[in-house]
């Protein structure tokens, strides 16, 4: 049955979670730690060895220059980790995170399930979401569809079952984005009108503010400047961001972070109180800033504010009692927040997972594009083909001809964006028409069709309008990488989640191991008097002997190891007969 369902993955900058349907009803899958989302961070210690999530978090303050965090920022370019003498990308360092929600879901499941919705912000261009595809392929799950997490949101808070016309607007505030998304509900069909938002900013930016003031405080109570290292910097972006998040619920908390350096070898300690009141002074323009995307999605969607009928809030950082304030005040309504900001993202993918499976009866759902997209045209102008905010999936023609006697291609150079100037704009790939047969400039009649698909991924197909033939595309993207790069990352994900999976069995064999000769140990200890001298001796030996080797087990020694503890148990059991 779980081999029908859909994973609903909101693969997040902060953090990452993932639902699937059971009984008709959505549900968060927890972590192995029991969190109901898990950090999206990577780690690799000096081994190379790979951590994901809790784990990961855990050590980043003793490992700050090794533990990648918000990856999803560089998601869609050419920014390459090393890490050591490897290079990692944006979509294998998500894939690592996909991965570890995969085996989550399946662990939870009890069942293999690979088939996958993940949702991106509603503006991310052609690129982010391709790249988004191939770190769920790399992660070695089949991605159905990349949905808007807007989108998901409003399925989430059920506005696709309206019994009347409603405007939206979502307000996705998270941890290093914020997405501001006004959806129109009418007939049946829920449509995103207009996106806007910024990719830099969200909560990591309040807990800048917070260390910045942490900073500040320090140099003007011990007249010197706190040393930057990264252990020090991590440890105050940990006690900014937990002051922020006690600020919510309460309206002051105390900073004490003891030993923080030291002076003429004595310890320095930090020792402050933050008040909400000043917490909202140092990050009010954060908060004002949101405006102006909300002002410009209204602006696009054709809208006032006084229009919208709902405001739903999405995203950790819509808890903050200011950025509510802010937001209540804008729209004067009271937004609604019932289902956990934190998951809302991933139980609306989830339920758009249902209703592709069938499990689920709902609308259509009809997304847009988030830039316009066209071509370079001579002169660097931009052509524009495809309009910004038209749903997909969509597709327009265009035609184009040669400009020289005998030529037999075409380049194209497809970019997306809203300037004049096609250099302006983002670069999405070259398009090189073949085959075309020789003849004067300006004669052939070469259609391209221009494709977005219902994931927001472009694509072209070519045809000659005289004959009808299909023209040859070669299509060159400027970031990302091919089928057959993804197909190799892949299978090198999968050695890696075997041997991680490896590594796992390993562990808990040892912990199991040493467990259970600590209880033969202590069983022995306790009985020593009522045993034969010699046996006692070599129950001894053997106990110590096989402490040595799980101490240090390794995978070749593990079946012998099972083998040997085997053997201890039933000594023991006989050894318990005897007494
Ligand atoms: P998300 O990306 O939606 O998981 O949001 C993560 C961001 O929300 C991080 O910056 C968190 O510090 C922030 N966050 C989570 N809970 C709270 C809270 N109660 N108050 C303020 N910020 C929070």
């Amino acid at each position: 049955m779980a081999e029908n369902k859909i994973l609903g993955i909101d693969l997040g900058t902060t953090n990452s979670c993932i639902s699937v349907v059971e009984g008709g009803h959505p549900i968060v899958i927890p972590n192995a730690e029991g969190g109901r989302t898990t950090p999206s961070i990577v780690a690799f210690d000096d081994q190379a060895n790979r951590t994901v999530g809790e784990v990961a978090k855990r050590q980043a303050i003793k490992n700050p220059d090794r533990t990648i965090q918000s990856i999803k920022r560089h998601m869609g370019t050419d920014y390459r980790l090393q890490i050591q003498h490897r290079s990692f990308s944006p979509e294998q360092i998500s894939a690592a995170i996909l991965q570890k929600l995969k085996t989550q879901a399946q662990t939870y499941l009890g069942e293999k399930i690979t088939k996958a919705i993940i949702t991106v912000p509603a503006y991310y261009d052609d690129s982010q979401r391709l790249a988004t595809r191939h770190a769920g392929e790399i992660a070695g799950l089949d991605v159905v569809r990349i949905i808007n997490e807007p989108t998901a949101s409003a399925l989430a808070y059920g506005l696709n079952k309206l019994s009347q016309e409603a405007n939206i607007v979502i307000f996705d505030f998270g941890g290093g984005t914020f997405d501001v998304t006004i959806l129109q509900f009418a007939e049946q069909v829920l449509q995103v009108k207009a996106t806007n938002g910024n990719n830099q900013l969200g909560g990591d930016d309040f807990d800048r503010r917070i260390m910045d003031w942490i900073y500040a405080k320090f140099k003007a109570g011990n007249g010197f400047d706190l040393s930057n290292t990264s252990v020090v910097s991590q440890r105050i972006k940990e006690s900014a961001e937990k002051v922020k998040v006690e600020l919510s619920g309460i309206t002051s908390s105390a900073i004490q972070l003891p030993f923080l350096d030291y002076r003429s070898g004595d310890p320095v300690h930090f020792d402050d109180v933050l008040t909400r009141q000043e917490f909202n002074t140092i990050t009010a323009d954060l908060v004002k800033s949101t405006a102006l995307p909300i002002e410009t999605a209204l602006k696009d969607a054709k809208m006032d504010a006084e229009q919208i009928d709902y405001v739903v809030l999405v995203g950790g950082s819509t808890r903050i009692p200011a950025v509510q304030e802010f937001i209540k005040g804008y729209f004067q309504k009271e937004p609604a927040k019932s289902v956990n900001p934190d998951e809302a993202v991933s139980i609306g993918a989830a339920i758009q997972g249902g209703i592709l499976t069938g499990e689920i009866q709902s609308v259509l759902l009809l997304d847009v594009v988030p830039m316009s997209l066209g071509v370079e045209e001579p002169g660097g102008k931009f052509g524009k083909i495809i309009e910004k905010n038209t749903a997909i999936p969509v597709n327009r023609k265009r035609v184009f001809s040669t400009n020289a006697n005998g030529q037999t291609s075409i380049k194209l150079h497809v970019v997306q964006g809203e300037s004049q100037k096609a250099s302006e704009n983002i670069s999405l790939a070259d398009v090189t028409i073949g085959d075309i047969p020789k003849a004067d400039a300006n004669v052939p009649q070469i259609e391209v069709t221009f494709d977005i698909d219902v994931d927001g991924i472009f694509f072209c197909t070519a045809r000659d309008q005289a004959t009808g033939e299909e023209k040859s595309i070669e299509l060159k993207r400027t970031t990302g990488f091919s089928k057959e790069q993804v197909k190799k990352f892949a299978d090198e994900e999968s050695r890696q989640a075997a041997e991680e999976e490896q590594m796992q069995n390993l562990i808990a064999a040892q912990v199991l191991a040493e467990t259970a000769l600590a209880d033969a140990e202590h069983a022995l200890a306790k009985y020593s008097a009522l045993l034969p001298p010699e046996k006692l001796g070599a129950y001894q030996s053997n106990i110590v002997n096989l402490k040595a080797r799980v101490s240090t087990l390794g995978q070749a020694e593990l079946e012998n190891i099972r083998r040997q503890m085997e053997a201890v148990v039933a000594k023991l059991k006989s050894m318990s007969q005897q007494v």
